[in-house]
């Protein structure tokens, strides 16, 4: 059984980067892939949301407001780091690197990773899709 039976309502954080994973965020949302379609819907609130999207490396200043919107999501929630970012820091890899904390998985727990620098909303649409079947 599916852990989300419904539309799953999804919240777009953006932790840090270079915003290209965002504009392909952006469209895969959009008219031309449209995830809506599938029931996919951007939610202005964690409060509300079933999923939250994670973009970027988390640099130090955005963990804390990271831990809260990810405490702020209702039970059951899913975690997807989109791009190379999100899921191991990217470009931004280094351990001298004084202003990052970490890829998303090191400040919260994450159930799905989107790679690609930035990965293609394609992708972003199978790992949604990926989240959706899990148990
Ligand atoms: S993965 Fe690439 S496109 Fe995405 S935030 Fe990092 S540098 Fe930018």
């Amino acid at each position: 059984m599916n852990m989300i039976k419904r539309s799953p309502w999804v919240y777009h954080a953006h932790a840090g980067g270079c915003v290209g994973c965002d504009i392909e965020l952006v469209a895969s949302m959009g008219p031309r892939y449209d995830l809506e379609r599938l029931g996919v819907r951007l939610v202005p609130s964690p409060r509300y949301a079933d999923v939250l999207l994670v973009t970027g490396p988390v640099p130090l200043h955005t963990k804390p407001f990271l831990e809260r919107v990810y405490a702020q999501t209702p039970e059951p929630k899913r975690v997807i780091a989109i791009g190379a970012c999100g899921c191991s820091c990217g470009v931004f890899i280094d351990d001298e690197n004084y202003s990052i904390a970490g890829p998303v998985d090191k400040i919260i727990p994450v159930d799905v990773k989107i790679p690609g620098c930035p990965p293609k909303p394609e992708a972003i649409m199978e790992g949604i899709i990926k989240v959706l079947r899990m148990k």
